[in-house]
């Protein structure tokens, strides 16, 4: 049987030094670094929790290059959040943290772009993120890096420049759920696929940007991230 419309491209990541990730879902961890959290609104350990980005969200950006993405629609409050993102290249279910790191096929520096005053009167109203969260663009990913060549990342700098001055900066080691502890408890909740990726967190810092600003994230041993938000 042939589609009766034409079928929707695979979703892609390029692998710096050749090659293309196909991806299959994006799930997001909220709230995952201590200060993030204080910055809005909320202290202590909380359990885990999770949202979902559509993969055409990803805007994927070559090494070196700099991407760039709308300004979207129906905000006046966009922010920035740089995170890790975790490629996962063996999939399964109830996976433990200590085998965690068996699954990873490697790690990107990402941009959860956030509707801040959507996902805001969304949390005051009791609905799903998704407007706030899920928009297209929303997801600019730079070059995928195995995890062969960098080994596990449980710590190193994360920071994020807006055109030049710094805004967020972190440590991975500041993760309140690691990586292992977050792929044990997705993958209670969902079966992981070979070709998710999971966007970790943000440390503090996360803010607005207006169009013409140019993002610039890094992560220790993972290289850089450049975006610009495109002038109107
Ligand atoms: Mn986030």
């Amino acid at each position: 049987m042939s589609y009766v419309i034409p079928a929707p491209a695979v979703v892609a990541v390029p692998v710096s030094g050749g090659g293309l990730f196909p991806v299959h879902r994006i799930y997001c961890v909220g709230r995952n670094y201590a200060e993030h959290a204080q910055e809005m609104g909320f202290t202590g350990r909380e359990p885990p929790f999770f949202f979902l980005k559509p993969a055409d969200a990803l805007v994927p950006v070559a090494d070196g290059a700099v991407g760039e993405v709308a300004y979207p629609p129906l905000t006046a409050n966009l922010h920035h959040e740089i995170e890790l993102v975790v490629a996962i290249g063996t999939g399964g279910r109830n996976i433990a943290a200590a085998d965690a790191v068996s699954h990873i096929w490697g790690y990107a520096v990402g941009l959860d772009m956030t509707r801040r005053d959507l996902q805001n009167e969304m949390k005051r109203q009791g609905r799903p993120w998704c407007i706030g969260k899920a928009f297209d663009e929303s997801a600019p990913i730079g070059p995928l890096q195995p995890i062969a060549q960098t080994g596990a990342l449980t710590a190193g700098a994360i920071t994020l420049a807006v055109n030049g001055v710094q805004r967020q900066k972190g440590d991975l080691s500041e993760l309140i759920w690691n990586v292992a502890e977050t792929i044990e408890t997705l993958s209670k909740a969902w079966t992981l696929q070979p070709g998710d990726l999971i966007y970790t967190g943000t440390p503090a810092g996360v803010g607005a940007v207006v169009p013409g600003d140019l993002m610039a994230g890094s992560i220790a041993g993972l290289g850089s991230l450049q975006v610009r938000v495109r002038p109107v």
